[in-house]
């Protein structure tokens, strides 16, 4: 079978290629120029899959039209593009291509993929919930109303996060309403990823910790460079899952027929930024001798800890049962693969 993945040279979505070639399938990727599919070309090619790889440029997934000829031939989608960044001046920056990119993917899928069973979308945890003043459990029944509420209300003065966040709530919402509009019209169903924070060892091109995507920026910035040392800072916690792992879900998704219309959470647990700096300098000798660990606040976690944000796991282990990495697993590979670049 081959599969088009969209956004192809993004920090989730190289891994998601990467496992569906090292599972048989052909790849074609979108990006949007030469010389990011020109990275990609030669990385798969060095690992033996020259032959099952190709890219095609697609450079505004927000124009109508934009996936008609990409999506030729194809028999499965994941659709992985999408910004995420804290860049946007207006809410319009990222609504557009998180909204038209989705629904331009499945109209080109309606249009012009025939035998296209599955179109599997990364959506986001920030689709289901904002973060909440007590301890939660969420579940794939919670939709984040709050942030499309907030942004409506501040406009281009809401924040960079709330903006993305909404722009998540907004395309995944659009995906769902498409698919119940036309879904008598294709042979293919829908099946919605949503991560939390995704961090762990990265593969796409970044030649210094700058240009790291933002999630794993994030984790350098605090984990490796020692920014900012507040307690309040270092008791923020969210929930997290390995790129691998989300990655994987994304092609199990592709696999498994009772997927299908599903919206899966695919998350390792939570964590609290002091977590990873402790597991970070737990371990010897050190994967990243280069640098000298921050330390944080380790009292941030003598008491008792408080995660505000939980999900519950019950969806993803009855689909998939994906055996995820843990956090000294990550940490670990995350440092030897900076130590690997020399950073
Ligand atoms: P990256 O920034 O590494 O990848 C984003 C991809 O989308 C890139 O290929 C990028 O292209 C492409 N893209 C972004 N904006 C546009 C645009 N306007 N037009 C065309 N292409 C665009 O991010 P991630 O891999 O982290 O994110 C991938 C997906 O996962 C997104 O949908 C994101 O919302 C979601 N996600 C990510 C999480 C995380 O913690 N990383 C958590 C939950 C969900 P280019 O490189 O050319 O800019």
């Amino acid at each position: 079978d081959k599969i088009l993945v969209s956004g192809a040279n993004g920090y989730i979505a190289v891994w998601i290629v990467r496992i569906l070639l090292e599972r048989g399938y052909s790849v074609r990727g979108t990006v949007r120029g030469t010389s990011k599919g020109e990275y990609l070309k030669n990385y798969f090619t060095a690992l033996g899959y020259g032959d099952k790889f190709e890219y095609v440029i697609v450079e505004d997934i927000a124009k109508e039209g934009a996936f008609d000829e990409a999506v030729k031939g194809v028999d499965g989608i994941a659709h992985a593009a999408s910004p995420f960044h804290d860049k946007a001046k207006t809410p319009a920056d990222m609504f557009d291509p998180a909204i038209q990119g989705t629904v331009g993917m499945l109209q080109s899928a309606r249009k012009n993929g025939p035998n296209v069973k599955r179109v599997v979308i990364t959506s986001s945890c920030g689709a289901v919930m904002s973060p909440p003043p007590v301890p939660t459990t969420f579940t794939e029944k919670d939709w984040n109303t709050q942030s499309p509420k907030e942004v409506e209300e501040q406009g281009n003065s809401s924040p960079p996060m709330t903006i993305y966040r909404a722009s998540k709530v907004l395309a995944e919402r659009s995906a769902w309403a498409f698919y119940e509009e036309h879904k008598s019209e294709v042979k293919w169903d829908l099946t919605v990823i949503n991560p939390p924070f995704v961090f762990g060892p990265f593969i796409h091109e970044a030649s210094s910790p700058e240009n790291l995507n933002t999630s794993l920026h994030s984790w350098w910035k605090v984990a490796v460079e020692n920014t900012p040392k507040t307690k309040e800072f270092l008791s923020i916690s969210n929930a997290w899952v390995d790129v691998r792992d989300t990655s994987l879900a994304h092609v199990l998704a592709l696999e498994t027929e009772k997927a299908g219309g599903e919206r899966i959470i695919t998350s390792s647990g939570p964590y609290n930024w002091q977590d990873w700096i402790d597991v970070v300098n737990s371990i010897k000798p050190s994967p990243l001798p280069s640098h000298t660990f921050p330390t944080g606040i380790p009292e941030v976690n003598t008491g008792e800890k408080v995660y505000l944000i939980n999900y519950d796991p019950k969806k993803e282990k009855e689909l998939f049962g994906i055996k995820f990495h843990t956090q000294l697993e990550t940490v670990k590979d995350t440092l030897e693969d900076f130590a690997k670049r020399g950073w």
